[in-house]
């Protein structure tokens, strides 16, 4: 499979106006190449897919890891799935090992986005399509195509569902008509540095929550809002929970001075700022909880969203996700390009990346169940005891 002759010919498709390959085309199973063919290159044997995931210390990545395999496998391609412990020089040793096997396309989300030039020159020497998957890699001009969702949207949601449930905004989104003065006092947290995700979320975020912040309806009392500041570093719980403890010693220790609201834009995160949170008397007595945000609707957290511990998740079924990445994949290596719904958005540093994205659903206790439970995401005992089944 030689990338110049696929990205010959996904130019002629382009050149010509026809679309590549289209989901519909896919059909409900999802997955499967576009053409008509079905398999992987139209009868002949599949190939090797190497997909690089981060770690499979938090939920999300192995649902994705599981659905992206699954999904190459049903298309008949062999794939090898490795996890890295969100160690940099492991993701980058299992990328080179995928390459030298003799993986004819990557699926990769990286640790740190930045780390992988190398690994990336060396599948484009190779001839080998790259599919950055959810994160975007950066400052590489050899990254194909992009899937993942709509991570300044995710933001909005983020900033959107801390309002809601702070009072001020009601549930379509609106000024409340009988929302409280306030001021409410909120702490801000983001994700890793390192993940250009994690300025999408807070930016997406701030971009709701900025007006409320200039008039006083939220105010941060360790004034402690720029995104380096409030950053965790590779999205680690403890580091959320350390962060959290700090902020409650040296801010929220004075008079009867409580914390109302979290930004937090991981539910891993959410999970350690609750810990800190319940460690410090919150949820116990007259001391409610704060209103807590999150991603991922990962089954630990829905319980804690059933338990009133935490707000309000955000759902990327990543199930659709792995989907869209099969499809790149399955249509690169059938010599096409692979269909983008937005080729504006991601700027790698080296180029404007083809991508498709995906629309995510704010989850609070009131659509946990129609959203999580009903769409097949979650199985109610999964929520009910906060851990995945095997
Ligand atoms: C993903 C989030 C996830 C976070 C931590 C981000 O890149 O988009 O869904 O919560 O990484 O794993």
């Amino acid at each position: 499979m030689a990338r110049k002759l696929w990205a010959k010919r996904g130019l002629a498709a382009l050149a010509t106006g026809t679309m590549a390959v289209s989901l519909a085309a896919c059909g409900g199973g999802g997955a499967g190449a576009g053409g008509g063919g079905g398999g992987a290159g139209d009868g002949e044997e599949g190939g090797l897919v190497g997909v690089a995931m981060p770690t499979q210390t938090y939920e999300r990545w192995i649902a994705d890891g599981d659905a992206v395999k699954t999904g190459l496998e049903e298309a008949g391609y062999d794939v090898d799935l490795q996890f890295a412990g969100d160690d940099i020089p492991t993701q980058q040793q299992q990328i080179d090992a995928m390459i030298n096997k003799g993986a004819e396309a990557l699926i990769i989300a990286s640790i740190d986005g930045t780390a992988l030039g190398s690994q990336l020159d060396a599948a484009a020497a190779a001839d080998i399509p790259v599919i950055s998957y959810d994160r975007l890699i950066r400052d590489s001009e050899n990254v194909d195509f992009y899937v993942t969702f709509d991570n300044y949207e995710v933001g909005v949601q983020q900033g959107t569902s801390l309002l809601t449930g702070l009072g001020i905004l009601d549930e379509n989104g609106e000024e409340a008509a009988d929302a409280p003065e306030g001021p409410f006092n909120v702490e801000l947290f983001a994700g890793s540095p390192d993940d250009n995700n994690a300025g999408f979320f807070f930016e997406g975020a701030m971009s709701v929550l900025q007006p409320y912040l200039d008039d006083k309806t939220l105010v941060v009392p360790s004034e402690q809002t720029d995104f380096g500041t409030v950053a965790i570093q590779r999205w680690e719980q403890e580091g959320a929970q350390e962060r959290m403890e700090n902020l409650l010693t040296s801010t929220y220790t004075k008079g009867d001075q409580t914390i109302d609201g979290v930004l937090a834009p991981a539910d891993v995160l959410s999970r350690g700022i609750i810990t800190a949170l319940k460690n410090s008397g919150y949820g116990k007595g007259d001391q409610d909880m704060p209103i807590i945000t999150g991603q991922d609707a990962e089954a630990a957290s829905a319980k804690l969203i059933v338990d009133g511990d935490q707000y309000s998740t955000i759902f990327k079924d990543t199930r659709l996700l792995a989907e869209q990445a099969v499809v790149a994949a399955t249509s690169f290596l059938e010599g096409e390009t692979p269909e983008a719904n937005d080729t504006e958005t991601y700027d790698n540093g080296e180029l404007v990346v083809p991508s498709y994205l995906l629309p995510t659903v704010i989850v609070t206790e009131d659509n946990l169940e129609a959203e999580l439970v009903e769409s097949g995401y979650l199985t109610e005992e999964e929520v009910a005891s906060g851990q995945v089944d095997e």
